[in-house]
């Protein structure tokens, strides 16, 4: 590992210093692909979270919170171009800690850049109003920063949601504390090393790993603390709701999917092909947005399965640096939840597997993608969120039957309509339960610019594109009596 990190990863980064966790805690990193050891982290807990709360407000009361959106901006914009010359060495790192296939590592790279770019070139553009008001006043809005904001990541997509979330919140002038998973954390002291080399100043950005339970929960349950951003499970989101509540501070939350894809008669299978089987099966499944329930009508059903199948026969799994199209799980107690759920399908049909590289490494968390056929809408594997790369086949008769099943989840993340008819485009993309719908496409290429976010248990806020910046700031209104 030592190869390619160029700094030490046991570090905290608190107001412009590396330090350990202040009682020497550390906790082992491991890489998925072969189960072997890579790197020890810090184990920050509430006296670090507290350090770092502290060190985000002297940066807030100092020169970080007195500058210009302007200049902001041309920090963000500079780490961006940073973080894109560094894109094979971070490609590497996350490669490495989080079994990502190499290609996929370095597209979030350069994903983190864009955001960094997106954001720096946003930061001077939101702009107050001036409202028309009675007789003698002047009555305009301000915008304003929270304050202190609270990342907490996840290990499936850290570049990128350290991207929408970090790059949004400094854009708007707050100071930042991010956690990072401790699953899966080296890209993110790998970008805080960037940001200050590109010259974010001391306190905007500071970064404390360890565990959920302790490090997390501190920073939730912290006074100091003015806005959380939390990606990851519903169980957690919701503890860490009931935590900003009882500080009355916002939250945004982004906590996964059971997000379909619905395909009609008179679909272009061809070009919808690629999409069905990708979208399930990018990252190994463990993407929020993944596509895990493919909607089918009876009428093109047997041609999509097969084509399916036949897009499935292709699907290698293996190491993250033999960048294949899948790599392993997160972890080995991923790859036991994942199982758990395909003994839950034991009843069903098997339409299709992928393959495993031959000299994977037994100790890898490798599952082969699998994709269910037949599948009633209210089975578990058709309901629950896997996180890993399962998909089922359900069919439908008709708008009505596809919208019922379509709606017929907790979630409400990601939809896709697959048809040629306008009108039902337009009536579907209106009546799906969804923070996003895709027509004839699925993710659109992950734009940054476009709005992210859930409704249901998939959360609420917006993060990406220009909204975030609403999100990560406060409205003030000030009116002038001048007579
Ligand atoms: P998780 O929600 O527990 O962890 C996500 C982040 O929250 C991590 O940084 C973790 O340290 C932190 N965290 C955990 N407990 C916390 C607490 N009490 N207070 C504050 N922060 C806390 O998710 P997980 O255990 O890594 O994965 C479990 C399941 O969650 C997965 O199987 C998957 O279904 C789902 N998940 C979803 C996403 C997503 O992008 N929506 C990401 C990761 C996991």
């Amino acid at each position: 590992m030592s190869d390619i990190l160029w700094f030490d990863p046991g570090l905290c980064l608190i107001g412009g210093d590396w330090v350990p966790a202040r009682d020497g805690g550390t906790l082992p990193l491991t890489d998925p692909s072969d189960g072997s050891h890579l790197a020890r982290i810090a184990r920050g807990r509430g006296a670090d979270i507290d350090a770092a709360v502290g060190a985000a407000q002297a940066a807030m009361d100092g020169p970080w919170g007195r500058m210009t959106a302007l200049e902001r901006g041309r920090i963000l914009t500079r780490i961006g171009q940073a973080v894109l010359e560094r894109a094979d060495a971070l490609a590497a790192i996350e490669a490495r800690d989080v079994g990502k296939p190499l290609s996929q590592a370095r597209a979030d790279a350069v994903a983190l850049a864009r955001y960094m770019e997106f954001y720096g070139g946003a930061a001077d553009k939101l702009h107050g109003e001036t409202i028309p008001y009675l007789e003698g006043y002047t009555v305009y809005t301000l915008r304003e920063p929270h304050g202190v904001t609270g990342h907490i990541v996840p290990w499936n997509y850290p570049m990128q949601i350290i991207g929408r979330s970090v790059g949004a919140a400094l854009a708007m002038g707050n100071a930042a504390v991010l956690k990072p998973a401790e699953e899966a954390c080296l890209t993110a002291l790998a970008f805080a090393h960037i940001a200050v080399g590109a010259g974010l100043p001391a306190g905007a950005l500071n970064v404390v790993p360890g565990l959920g339970a302790e490090a997390g929960a501190a920073l939730t349950a912290h006074p100091g603390v003015h806005h959380i951003s939390f990606t990851g499970s519903v169980r957690t989101g919701a503890l860490v709701q009931a935590a900003a509540a009882a500080n009355v501070v916002p939250v945004t939350l982004e906590l996964g999917g059971k997000s379909p894809q619905l395909v009609f008669d008179d679909a272009d299978l061809e070009a919808a092909l690629p999409f069905l089987v990708n979208a399930g099966v990018q990252n190994a499944g463990q993407t929020c947005s993944a596509s895990s329930r493919i909607l089918v009508q009876r009428g093109i059903y047997d041609r999509v399965r097969a084509g399916m199948a036949d897009a499935y026969a292709d699907l290698t799994v293996g190491p993250a640096i033999a960048d294949m199209r899948l790599g392993p799980l997160i972890s080995a107690r991923q790859k036991a939840i994942v199982e758990g759920f395909l003994t839950q399908g034991a009843d069903l049909t098997v339409a299709a597997t992928g393959r495993l590289m031959p000299d994977a490494p037994e100790t890898g968390a490798y599952v082969l993608p699998t994709l269910f056929a037949d599948v009633p809408h209210d089975h578990v594997l058709a309901r629950d969120e896997i996180f890993g790369p399962v998909q089922v086949l359900i069919p439908f008769d008709d708008e009505a039957d596809a919208l019922r099943i379509a709606n017929g989840t907790d979630y409400g993340l990601v939809a896709s309509v697959w048809t040629r008819d306008g009108a039902r485009q337009m009536r579907l993309a209106r009546a799906l339960k969804s923070g996003q719908v895709f027509i004839n496409n699925y993710g659109a290429g992950g734009g940054v610019e476009l709005p992210f976010g859930g409704v249901g248990k998939s959360g609420h806020g917006r993060e990406k594109g220009f909204e975030a910046l609403y999100g990560f700031s406060t409205l003030k209104t000030v009116a002038a009596f001048h007579g």
